[in-house]
């Protein structure tokens, strides 16, 4: 009769052998894994696990993976008490503006190069710059820059969010691939500004174009943060949830991804007779929570890891999240 560590590191193995993981790397992570879920199932909490997460965190950990919205969505949805939040800060921030009632933790308060390339004052700065624009904000930024905004928004419902307001002229912010990638399908005028993702930036449309002179029947898809000239060349620009949904539907049998390697390790795990041609790349954020990291939070948060906001900025950022909720269900 196999151990409980034995049938741990089985059931990961089983997953894990399409990301070449080794029976030995299966058993040193099953280990912690069990003990996780031993804690997690004591103290009532849940686990939420971004899709750019580590794939020992999202499929022995997590009770739900997702994107940014998707997660934000569970963590109102649950009724556990306690959320342990896997993922980069501004995304524990949201779970617990939605969910002010509620215990967030987030193991590791990671940054991001879009939510750190603006602050409130760069906000402030340009609504007196242009003082009739609403301001849109991705949510891929800080508590304190969505309360200074008009309305929050995702990489999928931007579009949206943009053609309903009845603005001509509206600030989006901070990333400025999605800002050009959106003016080239809106009238609006989008005034923007200069942050990146460091992750999508670093693909290049030679990269597609050669790899589609190798395999002219694979199916590309990018995310709405790669530059234009990379979107130009893809099959699809979507967010991670949108890839997956296409990627389950599509009778297609390759694809590339244009995005962080997570979604590789996604499609690799949960669709294995599909193949991913070229190139994925590691969001250094994402990849700093391990599951030491979320052992010790269950066991011993620090007051760091505990997500406490400023009441005023939460209440306002609730508001531009609310809106975005509202006009995304129309
Ligand atoms: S992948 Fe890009 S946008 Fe997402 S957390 Fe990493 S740096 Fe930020």
């Amino acid at each position: 009769m196999p151990t409980q560590l034995e049938q741990q590191a089985n059931k990961l193995y089983k997953q894990f052998h399409h990301l070449n993981w080794t029976l030995d790397e299966c058993q040193i992570s099953a280990a912690q894994i069990i003990e996780i879920n031993k804690l997690k199932k004591e103290q009532n909490a849940v686990i939420l696990a971004h899709s750019y997460q580590r794939p020992e965190i999202m499929y022995g950990v997590a009770d739900f993976i997702g994107d940014s919205y998707g997660l934000s969505l569970a963590a109102t949805r649950t009724k556990s008490e306690k959320i342990i939040f896997c993922s980069v800060h501004f995304m524990a921030e949201t779970a617990k503006i939605l969910n002010p009632q509620k215990t967030v933790i987030n193991p590791v308060q990671s940054g991001c190069s879009l939510a750190e390339s603006i602050t409130a004052k760069d906000v402030q700065n340009l609504k007196k710059l242009y003082p009739n624009a609403p301001v849109v904000c991705y949510i891929n930024t800080s508590a304190q820059v969505k309360a200074e905004s008009d309305i929050c928004c995702t990489s999928s419902n931007a579009e949206k969010i943009i053609n309903y307001l009845p603005n001509k002229e509206i600030i989006f912010i901070p990333d400025e691939f999605m800002a050009k990638n959106l003016q080239a399908r809106t009238t609006k005028k989008l005034i923007t500004w200069n942050g990146r993702c460091i992750v999508h930036e670093q693909f290049t449309s030679e990269q597609i174009k050669d790899i589609k002179k190798l395999y002219p029947e694979i199916k590309i898809l990018a995310h709405p943060e790669c530059s234009p000239s990379v979107i130009h060349e893809v099959d699809l620009a979507t967010g991670t949830e949108g890839m997956l949904n296409y990627i389950e539907k599509s009778q297609a049998e390759k694809f590339m991804l244009i995005t962080e390697c997570g979604i590789t390790d996604r499609v690799k795990t949960e669709f294995p007779q599909k193949k991913i041609i070229g190139t994925c790349f590691l969001c250094p954020y994402m990849k700093q929570t391990t599951l030491k990291n979320i052992l010790q939070a269950l066991k011993s948060p620090t007051k760091d890891q505990i997500i406490d906001l400023d009441p005023e900025i939460s209440q306002k950022a609730k508001a531009s999240l609310d809106r975005m909720i509202e006009i995304t269900r129309k």
